[in-house]
């Protein structure tokens, strides 16, 4: 039917005046409806192979589900009888929702796919119990008829290779179904809560499925099909994988309990939806060889195929009945079963917090075996890996994808070959059920030789030596632990546990973590960061680490230090002396005179008090959007929102903000931007005027806040000159934007080209260990002697001063600086190139490593993507990338990652934030 036919048929059966927009539609012919006032409606007429019965079923089935609060395509008009081409067909115009779906291949978030999870299961509490005689149908789509319906239409599907293995995956799930199919529950089901058949609301940028539409499908049948159709529809979409649809069926569970028999064959399930799609796809395609909406779909079927037999329905069930709370117990060698004896044993700990992974060995190839042999020439008969433990060795940096790090066996290496009488495992059998498997063929294991050694249950799926820890508890449940055949104890892996419940239970909670679901982080190695899985991430945002983590002088300076003397500064040692001379020398005069600290709060509350002191007065100018610290006079100058939604209300009455000078999207922007020297000049001047001259005008002098923007040219030159005009000092917080990190100025200051009275520093100075100073002129720091007393118990102890002497050390002989800048340079550029194609980007601000990508929903009215921001996060860490967003509206990536970034890293974080940027978030 044609546009122009659907827009007669509306006028003439409902009286609508509209126009007629093609929808897709496998079996049905659909018009969007649009009148005057927007969408009105979607006309639909029916396949004329469907009855009216069948048509009322799904009309009540729509009320039904609507009743329960889910928006749904409920019947507005009809339906009535028209006569078609070869016939006459049910012609209704349903509900038009708007909002969209979630068709097409881009992105599914987890929060997405649990929610369409949870949509599903509402659908299905909603049809519970209902009745009609429309529902007695048999349909293609009714996986009860999978098995036969595989059989009859696989001749269509072109490929024999494709064919082949469509049949025989079909074969092999519904061999699982069957003995299970009398205890799984019948009801009415939509049957296709797909993808492109939930519709979403869309806030702060995100769509969330909350409405379903297209009930054509509608039938009685296994009330479990129902999930299984949802999650298989989410395989065919970028970056998904069967692990991927896990939240769906969690969130499934908790609307609608499933029963051991249900989650039992919820993936042979979703394996035969996929098996159906691709031999109905095919089918389709033959029979209607013109239509778009079957050619297009044939790409999308397979790749659920691909992606449901990708993984053995025996882990993916595992991972189900993990999941939905009935876990099976973990399988033993049986305890009659004696085992061998290796001699001499020693057990390989290649876990992420082992200390065998120091230094980095992790990323030589081989570090397995060379533990291994050195632990055989140092005297052992018999070396071992663990089983079951994510190993760090096994792992890479920079892989978009978790690498298989979780062993499903035991690798053992002997001194001298097996044989009678010494470790012949090929005598052993593990009893219960169970197998023995040997990657060495022959019949003596031979020495000095990796062998790995599994036991898995009888006639599994082969299992591979090492899995990725996404699937590792359901590849885990078909093997045991080879150990106590080896004479070994039972490996002694410990889980995760409830760390994070431990953590918020004792830990105050405003000390927030990172992520929702935050991975377990152990270990640091230059810019990488690994999980106790041993997956890797690539840090950007790590600015304290600025040498990177865990860097080896440093670790040994600091452990020397601490064999030696730690004590307070009290005391006279050199590296105290040492160390506030070397920072001297960093600054031009007059900054001759140091104070050591512990953090950034602490330097910027000594600055204030210096300033407080020195001149005798109690007011102070500050930046606002800007963050300084927590205690008390550090937290009085902080009016960032990010981290005080109340900042800006309660500040107390000596504090006097003036603008963020932010030149991309503040009062002025651009050109403009030079006003905000004038208006903070105006400012100091009305507060002299009334009798109270600042004390003190404090700003970073670099945006750190907004992603790391310059400040205007000459603003600090202006406000400085300004605020000593009437006796005041300048302070420059150094804490972020300090240290080299902007690549072609040591301090922000520069920048600027100023040099102010005090300046604060931290952060990189130790490198993560605590450590903050307050560099000033003599005459200024003499003042504080008006103050009374000063002294820090911990502040420049000889543990801290060597500590920060080395990390000065590094940053020169590693020329972190230079590299800052060229890395930096390059990376700036990438993400620049990116802002080209990707509309959410609205700028790239910063300098060196010090950059932020700032996301606006518009480039005109630059509305914050705060939402997208985060989610745009989660996605980079999925992808390995450790991001967060930063600035008062959260909507800039904060990239400040180790100063060692490479370029290797560099492209990483920028390809990953392309595809994110391309796939969706
Ligand atoms: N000033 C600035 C600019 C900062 O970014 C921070 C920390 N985010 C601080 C001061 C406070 O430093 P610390 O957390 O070491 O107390």
């Amino acid at each position: 039917m044609s546009a122009e036919e659907a827009v007669g048929l509306a006028a003439s059966s409902f009286g609508m005046k509209v126009s007629a927009f093609p929808l897709g539609s496998q079996q049905d012919c659909n018009f969007l409806l649009e009148g005057d006032g927007g969408p009105a409606g979607v006309l639909k007429i029916a396949n004329p192979a469907f009855s009216r019965t069948e048509i009322e079923a799904q009309d009540a089935a729509a009320e039904l589900v609507a009743a329960a609060g889910l928006r749904a395509g409920i019947a507005t008009h009809g339906p009535v009888v028209v006569p078609v081409a070869g016939g006459s067909a049910l012609v209704r115009v349903l509900r038009y929702l708007p909002g969209g779906t979630l068709t097409g291949a881009g992105y599914l978030a987890p929060r997405v796919v649990a929610e369409l999870g949870a949509v599903t299961g509402r659908v299905s509490r909603a049809l519970d119990g209902f009745d009609h005689p429309g529902l007695e149908r048999v349909l293609q789509w009714d996986l009860r008829h999978a098995d036969r319906l595989v059989r009859v239409l696989a001749e269509h599907v072109r490929d024999p290779g494709l064919r082949h293995r469509v049949t025989h995956a079909a074969d092999r799930a519904w061999r699982s179904v069957e003995p299970l199919a009398r205890e799984l529950p019948v009801q009415a089901i939509h049957g296709d809560v797909t993808d492109d058949n939930v519709v979403c609301s869309v806030s702060g940028g995100l769509r969330t499925p909350d409405g379903v539409i297209d009930f054509g499908d509608l039938t009685s049948s296994w009330a479990v099909g129902e999930l299984a159709v949802a999650i298989t529809s989410v395989l065919r979409h970028a970056g998904a994988e069967p692990c991927s649809v896990l939240p769906a069926v969690r969130a499934f569970h908790a609307v609608r309990p499933l029963s051991a028999a249900e989650a039992a064959v919820l993936w042979p399930l979703v394996v035969l939806r996929a098996a159906v799609l691709v031999v109905s796809g095919e089918q389709q395609a033959v029979l209607d060889g013109g239509n778009e909406y079957v050619n297009g779909a044939l790409e999308h079927e397979r790749a659920c195929f691909e992606a449901a037999v990708s993984v053995p329905a025996e882990v993916m069930t595992t991972l189900i009945t993990n999941g939905v709370s009935f876990p099976r117990p973990p399988l033993c060698v049986s305890p009659g079963t004696a085992g061998v004896d290796l001699g001499r044993c020693v057990v390989l700990d290649l876990s992420v917090p082992s200390d065998a992974v120091d230094e980095g060995a992790w990323l030589t190839p081989g570090l397995a075996d060379r533990l291994a042999l050195a632990a055989l020439d140092g005297g052992a008969d018999a070396v071992v890996t663990r089983y079951g433990e994510a190993r760090l060795d096994a792992s890479r940096v920079l892989a978009e994808v978790s690498p298989a790090t979780v062993a499903t066996g035991i690798d053992l290496w002997l001194a001298r070959p097996s044989g009678p009488g010494h470790a012949d495992l090929r005598i052993v059998r593990p009893g219960g059920g169970l197998e023995l498997t040997l990657s060495h063929p022959g019949p003596r294991l031979p020495a000095r030789a990796r062998v790995h050694v599994g036991v898995r249950v009888a006639g599994a799926p082969e299992v591979p030596p090492l899995v990725r820890p996404e699937y590792a508890a359901g590849w885990l449940a078909l093997t045991a632990d080879p150990g106590p055949l080896l004479g070994l104890p039972v490996s002694a892996v410990a889980g995760d546990g409830d760390l994070l419940a431990r953590r918020a239970a004792a830990f105050a909670d405003v000390q927030e973590h990172y992520y929702a679901d935050p991975p377990r982080i152990e270990r640091g190695w230059r810019q990488h960061l690994a999980g106790v899985d041993g997956r890797v991430y690539l840090d950007m945002v790590n600015n304290v680490a600025a040498i990177g983590h865990a860097h080896p002088r440093l670790e040994a300076a600091v452990a020397r230090q601490l064999r030696r003397l730690n004590t307070n500064s009290r005391f006279h040692y050199a590296a105290v002396a040492e160390f506030a001379e070397r920072l001297a020398s960093l600054l031009p005069a007059p900054l001759d005179t140091v104070f050591l600290v512990n953090s950034g709060s602490e330097a910027v509350d000594l600055a204030l008090r210096l300033a407080f002191v020195t001149t005798g007065r109690q007011d102070v100018v500050a930046v606002r959007e800007a963050y300084h610290g927590w205690t008390y006079a550090s937290d009085a100058v902080s009016t960032s929102t990010a981290d005080n939604p109340e900042a800006l209300t309660t500040r107390p009455g000596w504090v006097h903000t003036v603008d963020a000078p932010n030149a991309y999207r503040g009062r002025y922007r651009g050109d403009l931007a030079s006003r905000y020297a004038v208006d903070a000049v105006a400012l100091v001047d009305s507060l002299a005027a009334a009798g109270r001259p600042p004390a003190a005008f404090l700003a970073e002098p670099f945006y750190g806040n907004a992603g790391g923007m310059a400040l205007p040219d000459g603003y600090l030159a202006a406000v400085y000159a300004e605020v000593r005009r009437h006796g005041g000092l300048a302070i420059a917080d150094e804490i972020q934007v300090g240290y080299g990190r902007l690549g072609h100025w040591f301090w922000g200051f520069e920048q600027q080209g100023v040099v102010p009275d005090v300046v604060t520093v931290a952060k990189a100075m130790g490198n993560g260990h605590p450590l903050g100073a307050v560099i000033t002129s003599r005459s200024v720091a003499s003042r504080y002697r008006d103050a009374g007393y000063f002294f820090s118990s911990t502040g420049g102890s000889p543990v801290s001063c060597v500590a920060g002497l080395a990390v000065l050390d590094v940053i020169e002989s590693e020329g972190l600086q230079a590299n800052a800048l060229s890395v930096g340079t390059y990376l700036k550029e990438r993400l620049e190139e990116l802002a080209g194609r990707h509309a959410l980007i609205g700028a790239v601000h910063g300098a060196g490593l010090y950059l932020g990508v700032e996301f606006v929903r518009d480039r005109g009215t630059l509305e914050p993507a705060a939402e997208e921001t985060m989610a745009i996060c989660d996605r980079l860490l999925e992808l390995g990338v450790i991001m967060q967003p930063t600035s008062d509206r959260m909507c800039v990536l904060k990239i400040k990652p180790p100063l060692c970034l490479d370029v290797a890293g560099a492209d990483f974080f920028a390809d990953a934030l392309d595809r994110v940027l391309t796939e969706g978030w």
